[in-house]
């Protein structure tokens, strides 16, 4: 009898995807019964190194991750890319399980907003911030009433976001608190590219030649820290941080200066501790990005 090579096993690495609150709630329930703490880690799917790094963190703060996948269309304009905005769930799911996630939950919007539903959350403080929800109005209302819906589907002990959303992070920990909702935001630093540019499922729509752009949204945010912290003027900074995004090809809805948990505007350095937030258009594709002064 021939004798077979001795085969190196690597294990396959398998991760429940729940589509239903059944499959959900019963996945969970193992968890609880026992006596586990479950993080939620929650994402729009394309995922990259920046979600990735949520999931790890996830993973060093509780003994069980659950990653949930929608896009969800209460936080989409009309004219925004919630029909374009990239699928790739099987994709996901095998980074998720290569990373130790131990559920996903993919809910489709026949779950997510069944017939009849009628609720929408309506954040007030940093969500009124004149930032993102200048130019995005419909944003935040979305993404709480989405994130009040996870939060009560998976009852999570914390919640990771990233930074790199910085306003939605204000927001959704303002959320929490006020509905007394007991989960614990964690919020994570965001992951760049070697040249500087946010890791952002977006980055994908971007030209050879808009990507090449990119990086100087990074950079003229840290030009206007360095500068701010030199003590030059705060408003003649911003202005010619404006101008330097113009001359690279972006049109900018804002660069901002802003107390960094209140985001109130900022007038000097003593009003601090201040954080730069900026979203410009390259083309077609906007961008956004944040950085601590
Ligand atoms: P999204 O799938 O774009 O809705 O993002 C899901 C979560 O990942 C949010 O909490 C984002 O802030 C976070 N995230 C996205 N990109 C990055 C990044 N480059 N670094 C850190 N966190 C990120």
């Amino acid at each position: 009898m021939p004798t077979r090579p001795p085969v190196a096993r690597t294990p396959v690495a398998r991760t429940p995807v729940a589509r239903t609150l059944k499959v959900l709630d019963r996945a969970l329930a193992r968890f609880r019964a026992a006596g586990e703490t479950v993080a939620l880690v929650p994402t729009m799917g394309a995922l990259h190194d920046g979600h990735l790094t949520l999931v790890r963190q996830a993973r060093r703060k509780a003994d069980r991750v659950v990653v949930s996948i929608y896009v969800n269309p209460a936080q989409f304009a009309p004219t925004e890319d919630f029909s374009s905005y990239p699928r790739r769930l099987a994709a996901d799911v095998a980074a998720l399980a290569e990373a130790g996630v131990d559920l996903v939950w993919a809910p489709d919007t026949a779950v997510m907003y069944p017939d009849g539903f009628a609720t929408r959350i309506a954040p007030e403080g940093p969500a009124l911030a004149g930032l993102e929800d200048a130019f995005r109005p419909h944003f935040f209302g979305g993404v709480a009433t989405v994130v009040a819906k996870l939060f009560g589907q998976v009852r999570p002990d914390i919640a990771v976001f990233g930074q790199k959303d910085y306003q939605q992070l204000k927001v959704v920990t303002r959320l929490s608190a006020d509905l007394d909702l007991r989960v614990k935001i964690i919020g994570v630093p965001t992951v760049r590219e070697s040249d500087g540019l946010a890791r952002s499922s977006r980055n994908a729509y971007l030209s050879v030649e808009e990507r090449q752009r990119a990086p100087a949204l990074h950079r003229v945010l840290a030009d206007c820290a360095t500068k701010i912290n030199a003590g030059r003027p705060i408003r003649a900074v911003l202005e010619s941080g404006r101008k330097a995004l113009a001359r690279e090809g972006f049109a900018v809805d804002y660069l901002e200066a802003r107390h960094a948990e209140t985001l109130a505007p900022v007038r000097s350095l003593k009003d601090g501790p201040i954080r730069l937030l900026v979203a410009a258009k390259l083309g077609t594709t906007r961008l956004i990005d944040n950085l601590a002064v």
